[in-house]
């Protein structure tokens, strides 16, 4: 009997999973020579989140932690996750990007590539596997869990077959809902172990508290391989512990012969990592059971409560659990997972806040319908659709057949400001975030946004500020916190809302207003309130990303005017009147609200 194999997945999806994807590398590189000297299968270390707060938030170059990990654990393979053909972002990417980010991927370190499609959609996966191939690299194909009417088992073990045919080194199950039971476990990686000779990998979150007896499951019906994730960072919407379960297959026909002693001591080094970042603890840090009743992940379910809390709406929580399964079906039952999880959920809060279903769709939902995604697991709701793109053509041939050679055009754009291959795929793959780390990097100008103590400015003492302040720093029991206001809501039942963040990370604070209120007709921005037909406005908290017209231009009602994203995903936002645009009021970047005038037509 094989032993079972463990890929630790402390560096990624763990910190992911635990605390917002925060770890930074210098958290990281004092454990590493203990970690290499555990003898796991591999340690994932990389993959889109990471990439993504690496950019944004750390101020780190994701290649640059690559290569330190790659120093630091010489004996250990290095593993990551990539979407494939939507690689580490999250737009479809032609062939040539596929191929130069896999390329430079191993070229950093990199030896392991799980490659998962969000629809199952193998023709989405084929690029990114015969790239890694060509690098000589371990190509991991991963089966997207899930589970609906559309979904069996025989349909998963023929993908997964489809995957060992396309030369697939192993097949991994990708559940990461956590919706995976012991009973499925039972006849899924038998059924799979039957019709592949490549090995079985299991990827279970244990949100719901069952991965750990699934692992042990599938460890007896020819599953030899799982991920974990180091004691400190395990469980709840994380992965089962290292510790236990190299405890639990010990002595039995299985042991991993891991040593438990120095996984001990790898396990308190961690315990106190995670100490520094308890700001970016969910709340749900032990077991969250919800995605076995309402098959709606746990991590789905806290991003919709904050954008429904941003909109005084929280108490329509159950209203938008019950419509997510409704969009799924209209769209043919995608599993949820980056991105199908933000299309389905943004799609279903908009259904249940406007009051009206499919009132307003975004362009994501329209992408999706036009095919431009890949093909649905299931048929999609045809007057749905018939809504949403009307007659226009849905294509058949997979999505990226109709994208062109970009890596030329990519550099072009970025010349100047990066100064290598890898700089110009993480432009690719985060455009904005993308250049604007490279930008601050160029200038010496990187400012993490935790941590380290922010610079003080030096205003004299006598000075009174002249109105509220919007951007400052509060000691509070000797912790200081960085609060930013970057918004405000409806003013409802005495009571209104104020977005602010909170060392980065999005709060919402209530007001109730005492004595007397300066009303200025503006908003914090300071935009006008709309007040009149033509003021054009938002119905969601959202950040503008484009806007469609010009002061001075005709515009006739329901022509769209702005472009709005909110949880990721892009909504226009169309003239109320016709009329001419007399004044703009926002541009590119602006964070919008309710309430504000955005543009006045008259
Ligand atoms: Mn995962």
């Amino acid at each position: 009997m094989p032993r079972v194999l463990i890929t630790d997945t402390t560096l990624r999806d763990a910190h992911q999973s635990k605390i917002a994807t925060r770890m930074r590398t210098e958290d990281m590189l004092p454990i590493c020579p203990k970690l290499d000297q555990v003898g796991f299968w591999s340690l994932e270390v990389w993959g889109g989140a990471t990439f993504d707060a690496c950019l944004r938030f750390l101020k780190e170059d994701p290649w640059e932690r690559l290569r330190k990990l790659r120093r630091a654990l010489p004996n250990t393979r290095l593993q990551m996750l990539l979407r494939g053909q939507n690689l580490l972002g999250y737009r479809h990417y032609s062939d040539d990007v596929v191929r130069a980010f896999v390329s430079r991927a191993a070229n950093n370190g990199m030896d392991v590539f799980r490659i998962f499609d969000a629809l199952n959609d193998v023709r989405n996966l084929r690029v990114s596997i015969e790239a890694v191939k060509a690098t000589g690299r371990h190509a991991q194909g991963a089966i997207s869990y899930t589970t609906s009417p559309v979904h069996t088992i025989e349909g998963f073990v023929a993908m997964a077959k489809e995957l060992e045919d396309m030369g697939c080194d192993s097949i991994a199950v990708k559940d990461m809902a956590g919706l995976l039971t012991p009973a499925v476990t039972c006849t899924l990686m038998p059924a799979l172990a039957a019709a592949v000779r490549v090995p079985i990998a299991l990827h279970s979150h244990a949100t719901s508290g069952l991965s750990a007896i699934c692992q042990f499951l599938a460890a007896e019906r020819g599953c030899y391989h799982v991920d974990t994730a180091i004691s400190a960072l395990s469980d709840g919407a994380s992965h089962p512990a290292t510790e236990s379960i190299v405890a639990a297959f010990r002595d039995t026909q299985w042991d991993t012969g891991l040593d438990l002693a120095l996984l001990q001591e790898i396990g308190f080094y961690f315990y106190a990592v995670r100490k520094k970042y308890r700001q970016f603890e969910s709340e749900f840090t032990g077991l969250d059971t919800r995605v076995q009743v309402t098959q709606v992940p746990g991590g789905m379910i806290s991003n919709l409560s904050n954008q429904l809390r941003e909109q005084g709406a929280l108490d329509r929580i159950n209203e938008v659990l019950a419509e997510i399964p409704r969009v799924r079906q209209d769209l043919g039952f995608p599993p949820l997972v980056t991105p199908t999880s933000q299309i389905v959920g943004a799609q279903a809060l908009f259904n249940v806040l406007t009051g009206t279903r499919y009132k307003n769709i975004t362009n994501e939902v329209k992408l999706y319908l036009q095919g431009k995604y890949g093909s649905a697991p299931g048929l999609v709701n045809a007057s749905v659709r018939q809504q949403a793109i009307g007659n226009e053509p849905v294509i058949e041939c997979r999505p990226a057949d109709l994208l062109l050679a970009e890596m030329e055009n990519l550099r072009s754009q970025i010349e100047g400001t990066a100064h290598s291959e890898e700089d110009v795929l993480s432009y690719a793959m985060f455009p904005e975030v993308g250049r604007k780390f490279l930008e601050d990097r160029n200038a010496e100008k990187l400012q993490p946004e935790l941590l380290e103590p922010m610079p003080r400015k030096n205003s004299p003492p006598s000075e009174v500020p002249s109105e509220a302040p919007v951007d400052f720093r509060v000691t509070l029991h000797g912790e200081t916190y960085h609060i930013k206001v970057t918004g405000a809501g409806h003013q409802a039942k005495g009571q209104r809302p104020f977005y602010v963040t909170l060392d980065g990370m999005p709060e919402e604070v209530l007001v109730e207003t005492i004595g007397d209120t300066v009303e200025s007709g503006h908003s914090p921005q300071g935009r006008p309130k709309a007040t009149k037909p033509g003021h054009v406005t938002t119905s969601m908290p959202s950040t503008l990303i484009e806007v469609l017209v010009q002061v001075g231009q005709e515009v006739k009602a329901g022509t769209p005017v702005l472009v709005t994203e909110a949880m990721k995903m892009e909504t226009e936002i169309h003239a109320p009147v016709s009329g001419t645009v007399l004044v703009i009021h926002v541009s590119k970047g602006d964070h919008v609200v309710p309430d504000e005038a955005l543009i006045e037509i008259g």
